[in-house]
């Protein structure tokens, strides 16, 4: 990313900036533009299409769809429901989980490419004068005054610039500039796994299955419309003597957690197409600090088994208080003098918490 040569920041002010427009970020930034609340989210990167991030779409983010009013337009997009989850044990097939036990509507899991689900969202909010979605803009830093935070600086195509804002939320994930700025301690928990991830051609006739176990190997086979995306577990650290041993042995051990594979293995033929996944499991032990807050993978990097990872940064969204931050020192009442106004859109808890639109006033 290139800068300008001047180092004074553009200065823009909002309510809230959100650093990260991934699912957490730009979930949260469609809320809080719902409820007329202004907000700025930065994202580095210039679109969503980054392929090697989950597709899991549990049942709590669907009825998030839902009460958002976003099905039919989810509806629209390719995507993969499940509403079970068959896992083969060494060559047994098991219905693991049934989610025809969860409550109606939303009985199963849907595999969605992540890019679809942000694109989506982020279109959403594009609908609201609340929302300013800014690409290509690289969070460097908080700002701080007297003791609280008011924003944050980013490096943009067109310069630095500094967002001013009554709250800074941290939703740029695992690897947190913010969260590494605020110096907020995590606890992390040891993790015995890296995982790496290839696509591959879907052989004809495999049903669809989370994952195939053997006494030596585990796989997970991520069906999307076209094509298998999968991830082999291997021990923490393995990757470059795995490397060393050859592509041979990267393929047997696909083939020894699925021999179902074998027509379609040889489709792996460089190191080029398997990237790898450095698993870490941590959680803060503090999330906010006045004037910020982390959600999402920045609060709680967490394990891709069941990959719970996207659902939970929605779920670090939609808090109940989404009109308000009392624990980092923010209280944001919507200015409603929009034609938006008064639309709180309260999301996965909203059935419990009613923000009032009648009230021109959002309560926790
Ligand atoms: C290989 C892989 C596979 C996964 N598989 C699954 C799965 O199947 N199901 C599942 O639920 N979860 C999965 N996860 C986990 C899941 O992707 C995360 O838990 C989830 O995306 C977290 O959402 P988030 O919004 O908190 O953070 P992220 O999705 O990480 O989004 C953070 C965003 O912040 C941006 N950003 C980072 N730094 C800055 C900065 N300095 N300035 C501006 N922007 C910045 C990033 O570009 C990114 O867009 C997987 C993760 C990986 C890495």
């Amino acid at each position: 990313m290139t800068t300008n040569a001047s180092t004074e920041p553009t200065v823009i002010t909002t309510r809230v900036c959100i650093a990260g427009g991934g699912p957490a970020g730009v979930m949260l930034g469609l809320l809080l533009a719902r409820a007329g609340i202004d907000v700025v989210v930065l994202e580095k990167h210039t679109d969503f299409f980054r392929d090697f991030r989950g597709d899991t779409v549990h049942p709590s983010t669907l009825n998030v769809i839902d009460q958002l009013g976003l099905r039919e337009a989810f509806d629209q997009v390719a995507h993969t429901p499940l509403p079970r989850l068959d896992v083969v044990l060494n060559e047994v097939r098991l219905h693991a989980i049934d989610f025809k036990t969860l409550p109606e509507p939303n009985q199963a899991i849907t595999l969605m490419p992540q890019w679809d689900l942000l694109n989506l969202l982020a279109a959403e909010g594009a609908r609201s004068p609340h929302f300013d979605l800014r690409m290509r803009a690289d969070v460097t830093d908080v700002v701080r005054r007297n003791g609280r935070v008011v924003g944050v600086t980013a490096r943009t195509e067109s310069g630095l610039l500094q967002v001013d804002a009554e709250l800074t939320v941290a939703a740029d994930g695992r690897d947190s500039t913010v969260r590494k700025a605020l110096g907020l301690p995590e606890r992390t928990f040891g993790v015995p796994v890296d995982v790496t991830w290839f696509r591959l051609d879907k052989p004809e006739n495999l049903p669809d299955t989370l994952g195939y176990i053997s006494d030596t190997s585990f796989l997970v086979t991520i069906p999307r419309p076209d094509y298998l995306q999968c991830a082999l577990l291997i021990p923490k650290g393995s990757f470059e003597s795995l490397r060393e041993s050859g592509l041979d042995t990267f393929r047997e051990r696909v083939l020894r957690a699925s021999p179902r594979l074998k027509s379609v293995i040889n489709g792996l033929d460089d190191w080029q197409q398997i990237k790898l996944l450095t698993v870490q499991i941590n959680r803060l032990k503090t999330w906010a600090v006045p004037g910020a807050l982390c959600i999402g993978d920045a609060a709680h990097a967490m394990s891709p088994i069941f990959g719970v990872g996207i659902n939970y940064a929605v779920q670090d969204a939609v808090p109940p208080p989404i009109c308000s931050f009392p624990f980092c020192g923010v209280r944001l009442r919507p200015r409603l003098s929009t034609p938006r106004q008064g639309r709180c859109s309260g999301g996965a808890n909203a059935r419990r918490r009613r923000c009032s639109s009648s009230s021109a006033q959002c309560t926790a």
